[in-house]
């Protein structure tokens, strides 16, 4: 058995500058922190929970309380869902990400797995925004671990459960950013890249040598797993 796995942000849903938004909005309204004057050149991870306690040291040189971080996990979904209630799956969606979710998990040649730098619950509301249903799906999140490197070995190992597979044949993984080309070089797993215009440009600088618009077309989507190659390992300044 093969298996492919799936960053969620930008590569199912079309979440676009929404998570900066509204964490800016969040520590703004709550903290009075303006997140434009922090030095994110010192940032190590690119999740929501490597998120925290880089903002907390650099604007209150302590780090977050757990009452700090159920909050503004708390405020971070509600805002999510108020978002969600404004813009259709179709908008919100990556187109055919959806169909393709569907398909897979009715075959049984490739294992599917969820790796979200974000935490559980908000992929369970954003894949729900286009109609996805998360429960039963091998996955890792925000909530296992703060490099994304980490959760998406988690994510295998989730797989391997599901699965009952020891090794699998081949890995893939599926992302939209420079940290995800990143990642898939440090594992050693094949890399499909996810995105059109300054995306797709990004995604190739970076060492992404396959790099798709969407999944409108299942056919073309499965032939790039088959031979999407690991990219050559660049440093990247976020796991
Ligand atoms: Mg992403």
């Amino acid at each position: 058995m093969r298996l492919v796995i799936f960053d969620i942000d930008g590569t199912l849903v079309r979440t676009g500058k929404t998570n900066q938004v509204l964490y800016e909005r969040i520590f703004r309204e709550e903290y009075q922190i303006n997140l434009a004057e922090l030095d994110w050149t010192q940032a190590r991870f690119s999740t929501d929970s490597g998120l925290m306690p880089f903002i907390f040291e650099q604007a209150r040189g302590r780090p977050p309380e757990p009452k700090d971080i159920a909050k503004v996990r708390r405020l971070f979904k509600n805002y999510w869902q108020e978002y969600l209630a404004t813009v259709s799956p179709r908008q919100f969606a990556v187109p055919g990400a959806a169909k393709l979710l569907a398909m897979l998990r009715e075959q049984s040649e490739w294992g599917l797995a969820l790796a979200s730098g974000g935490w559980k619950d908000l992929a369970r509301v954003k894949l729900g925004g286009i109609g996805v249903k998360i429960d039963g799906i091998a996955g890792a999140f925000a909530d296992d671990a703060q490099a994304r490197t980490r959760i998406i070995s988690l994510a295998i190992e989730s797989a391997r459960r599901t699965y009952k597979t020891p090794v699998f044949e081949r890995t893939v993984y599926v992302g939209d950013a420079f940290w995800d080309v990143a990642a898939a070089a440090r594992l050693g797993l094949a890399f499909v890249g996810v995105g059109s215009g300054e995306t797709a440009d990004d995604l190739r600088s970076s060492g992404a040598s396959l790099v798709i618009r969407d999944y409108t077309d299942q056919a073309a989507f499965m032939h790039a797993l088959d031979r999407a190659p690991v990219p050559v390992h660049r440093d990247a300044p976020l796991d």
